[in-house]
């Protein structure tokens, strides 16, 4: 790093914040620049560690006023890694970590840099939730701004459609509400459009009386997918109307690790993960016929509390390991495609590799496609196909397989992809993501921060703006 800079953080920045300044060579530099995905390596200039919302508006106005980068780091799980930039100064929020429930509202207030863990642990002590990703580690921040989809898509939509209010600190520097009512136009961005307009320090959601559910794992022989996953496809029509109903397949390398079967560890297999939002009765009521098409090599599915359900994948995916992510949007399941998941999925090359079909139907798409920026309101599934080893010698294996993967697949897609599961993948890619309300964010982006002064995300560019940052 240049030593003015160094200078100037120390003579201006420093002393304004409540939260310190990581520096390289501060011993604990490296850790402090670390994301999730072990595949990013990244060294910024400087890592703000911002205590609260005053730390935000300093470290953003210095950035602006001293020409510098910005990247701001919420949970820091980004597929691409875009909570940190080579040479940026980081705004990294992770002590912004406060959540505030209103049980009598059914409300949360959330801080910009809560983790899922912090939100479903304040929640559940109301017997509340709201949508959130399977990994509690998942910082609130970016799932939320992206769109966010998780086991209570169908029953309660997806996070941004139970988005109520953000506090934003903007690229000038000002502190704002947005609502359905206060600057409506950024807060229709800010559902879907990722973190272009600002950072979101805090976030209030709707919550819903969601506290035991039943749910788990169904899984059965990897050979047994082209059967299963078209049965799948059959249940999921039939509980079209039945928003209680909600489970994701997978075609997954098993963890070769307990609690798994000794004859399971490290093995391939199919299966779903279901999450049932009614009563215990109804949930094994619409699994009889699950159970009863072909005996499951594991069936762990039954009541437990939500949180357990959400926080089930953490202990096998340590941050730290290869990443390599690749998504579509799925409308029909045709048979082609699960010809193809069958023959990719069983062929993974990472110990931890998978694929997930997300479901976004059901409350999730009884939302316009031009209520909010997410562009997708007709797609049955998010799906991701994610590359995952430890080992950095494989990333280029995990790396290949995810592609021809998804290029094998693409064809049978909505177009776009879910823009929180995306690595770096170009302008194209982002635009498709959006279909026809990429203008429209362009131009809230224009009026926000004409000058693209938040560069470090899936870029929308202000509309006329000819940056290429
Ligand atoms: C293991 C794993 C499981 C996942 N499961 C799910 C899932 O079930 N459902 C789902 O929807 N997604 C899931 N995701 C994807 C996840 O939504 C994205 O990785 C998301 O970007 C993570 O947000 P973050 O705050 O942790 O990321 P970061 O890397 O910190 O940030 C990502 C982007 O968001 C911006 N950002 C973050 N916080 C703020 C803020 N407060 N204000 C402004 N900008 C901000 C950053 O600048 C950056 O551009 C998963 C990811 C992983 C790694």
């Amino acid at each position: 790093m240049d030593s003015t800079l160094k200078e100037r953080i120390a003579g201006t920045l420093a002393p304004t914040l409540r939260g310190p300044v990581v520096l390289p060579p501060d011993p604990d530099f490296d850790d402090a620049r670390r994301v999730y995905n072990g595949m990013i390596d990244r060294r910024p200039a400087a890592i703000v560690r911002c205590a609260d919302v005053t730390d935000v508006m300093a470290t953003v106005n210095f950035a602006r006023e001293n020409s510098e980068r910005l990247a701001v780091r919420g949970g820091g799980h980004n597929a691409a890694g875009l909570g940190v930039a080579d040479d940026a100064i980081v705004a990294d929020l992770g002590r912004l970590r406060g959540v505030h429930v209103n049980p009598d509202a059914a409300t949360a207030r959330v801080s910009g840099g809560c983790t899922l863990g912090d939100l479903d642990h304040a929640t559940h002590a109301f017997g509340l939730a709201v949508t959130g990703g399977i990994v509690s580690t998942t910082g609130v921040g970016g799932l939320t701004l992206g769109g966010g989809l998780g086991y209570l898509a169908r029953k309660c939509g997806l996070t941004i459609d139970n988005l109520l209010e953000v506090d934003m600190v903007l690229a000038d520097g000002r502190f704002v509400t947005a609502n359905e009512k206060e600057n409506a136009d950024l807060f229709w961005a800010v559902r879907g459009g990722g973190g272009n307009f600002g950072v979101a320090t805090s976030f209030v959601f709707r919550l819903h009386p969601v506290s035991t559910v039943y749910a788990g794992p169904t899984l059965w022989r990897v050979e047994d997918t082209v059967e299963m996953l078209a049965a799948y496809r059959g249940w999921m029509e039939e509980h079209d109307a039945d928003t209680d109903f909600y489970g994701f397949f997978l075609v997954q390398r098993l963890p070769a690790a307990e609690p798994f079967p000794p004859e399971l560890r490290g093995k391939t297999v199919c299966g779903v993960m279901w999450c049932m939002t009614g009563t215990i009765e109804q949930a094994e009521n619409a699994l009889k016929p699950v159970r009863a098409a072909r005996k499951p090599i594991l069936d762990w599915a039954g009541p437990m509390p939500y949180p357990a359900l959400q926080s089930m994948f953490d202990p096998f995916y340590p941050a730290g390991m290869q990443w390599y992510w690749k998504a579509d949007f799925v409308g029909e399941l045709s048979d082609k495609a699960i010809e193809i998941n069958a023959e990719y999925g069983k062929d993974s090359p990472g110990t931890l590799s998978s694929t997930h079909l997300y479901p976004v139907d059901g409350v999730a798409s009884r939302v316009g496609p031009t209520e909010t920026a997410w562009g997708y309101r007709d797609a049955k599934w998010a799906q991701v196909i994610v590359g995952v080893d430890p080992h950095p010698k494989n990333r280029d294996a995990i790396t290949r397989w995810s592609k021809s993967y998804w290029e094998a697949l693409h064809p049978h897609s909505l177009g776009g992809a879910y823009i929180n599961f995306m690595m770096e993948e170009g302008q194209e890619r982002i635009q498709a993501t959006y279909r026809g309300n990429y203008d429209r964010l362009a131009a809230v982006k224009r009026k926000y921060d004409p000058r693209n002064f938040f560069n470090a995300n899936q870029n929308i560019k202000p509309a006329g703006h000819r940056q290429t940052a």
